[in-house]
């Protein structure tokens, strides 16, 4: 029997599904949660590992640099930003992502985080549970025939307006990079953030965490939106200044605040946030769902035997295509 190939993953287990897939080829070890990045580093070394799949935790230059026989790089998810992809790219190691696993829970999950903003939810099921009955000084918001603002028109974006359709909202987007041929006629392209920041009753955020996008939302941004407006972020907490979005929700600049991904996780102060006005939260929860998960994972162990069968990787599922040559 050929040697089994060897898999590191950051984490705890991955679903059943995507074992079965690994081990009928590969002997796999895992980290754990969150593992510290010098840590990781020595694990790859000394098993040397010809695969690593991040499901959790950072893969910055030196985890990547540590075993000379890794090939791969998957991640269990979409977000890239806590792999270092140059350095990866530089050793011409192919960066895979579970390109489609996620994008369904994720937009459901920020349809949930509109309707909690909207119908208070979260606040007045936590007042009947302590016993209140606030009837008579309820009063929710109607999102029927409200304007929208997605900021990132990917694949999640792009869903979340598909979930929305019924409700009839107007649909602004900001998105550079997307082909205006692919752009449904129902939604409109702003070329600047600002006019869709001073017209949306929500602004949700869909684009990844890069260096353009970071702190993309911060002071001037806040202070742009209708005092009546909410801000989404399922996508990553580096897109927002969270002092900023903190400030701006005490001053009351906008109305509230409905969050998924923090600038650092799990945060180290959640009690400023929750106190600073009106704000629904959820710990990096958005994908995490069991149909979620097998995805993130089968396609996270397909991606990984792709590339150590030797078989060309899926440009659409990489990171960094541009290492894959054209014949
Ligand atoms: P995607 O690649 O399909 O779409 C991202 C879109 O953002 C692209 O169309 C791209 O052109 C656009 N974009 C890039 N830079 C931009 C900018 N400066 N301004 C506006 N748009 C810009 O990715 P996706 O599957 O839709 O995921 C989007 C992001 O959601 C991911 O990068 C990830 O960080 C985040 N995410 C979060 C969770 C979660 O659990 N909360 C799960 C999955 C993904």
């Amino acid at each position: 029997m050929e040697e089994p190939f060897r898999v590191v993953v950051t984490g705890e287990n991955l679903a059943p599904e995507a074992m079965e897939i690994l081990l009928a080829k590969c002997r796999v070890v895992f980290t754990g949660p969150y593992p510290e990045p010098s840590l990781l580093a020595r694990r790859v070394q000394e098993e040397r590992a010809q695969a690593l799949i991040i499901r959790t935790g950072k893969a910055p230059a030196e985890v990547i640099k540590a075993s000379p026989e890794l090939k791969v790089v998957a991640k269990h998810g979409v977000g890239f930003d806590n792999i270092d992809v140059t350095a990866a790219t530089r050793l011409g190691i192919p960066v895979m992502i579970s390109a489609t696993a996620n994008f369904e829970s994720v937009a459901e999950h920020t349809l949930g985080l509109m309707l909690s903003l909207a119908k208070d939810i979260p606040r007045i099921d936590s007042r009947m549970h302590q016993g209140f009955w606030d009837k008579t000084q309820y009063r929710g918001v109607e999102l029927f025939r409200k304007t929208l603002g997605l900021i990132g028109f990917g694949r999640i974006g792009r869903r979340v307006s598909q979930l929305v359709a019924p409700l009839q909202m107007k649909i602004l987007i900001s998105d550079p990079y997307i082909p205006g041929e692919s752009i449904p006629p129902e939604v409109q392209r702003v070329s600047q953030l600002e006019p869709l920041l001073k017209e949306v009753d929500i602004v949700s955020l869909h684009c990844p965490l890069t260096e353009e996008t970071r702190n993309l939302i911060g002071k001037k941004e806040l202070k742009m939106m209708k005092k009546s407006a909410w801000l989404i972020n399922t996508a990553r907490g580096g897109i927002v200044d969270e002092e900023a979005l903190i400030e701006a929700l005490r001053a009351g600049e906008i109305a509230g605040a409905a969050i998924d991904t923090f600038r650092q996780e799990p945060p180290e102060d959640l009690r400023r946030l929750c106190e600073a006005g009106k704000v629904v939260l959820t710990p990096h929860i958005a994908a995490s769902t069991d149909a979620a998960f097998t995805r993130m994972g089968v396609e996270a162990a397909r991606n990984t035997l792709t590339v150590l069968d030797g078989k060309p990787p899926d440009k659409n599922s990489m990171a960094n295509p541009e290492i894959v040559k054209d014949r």
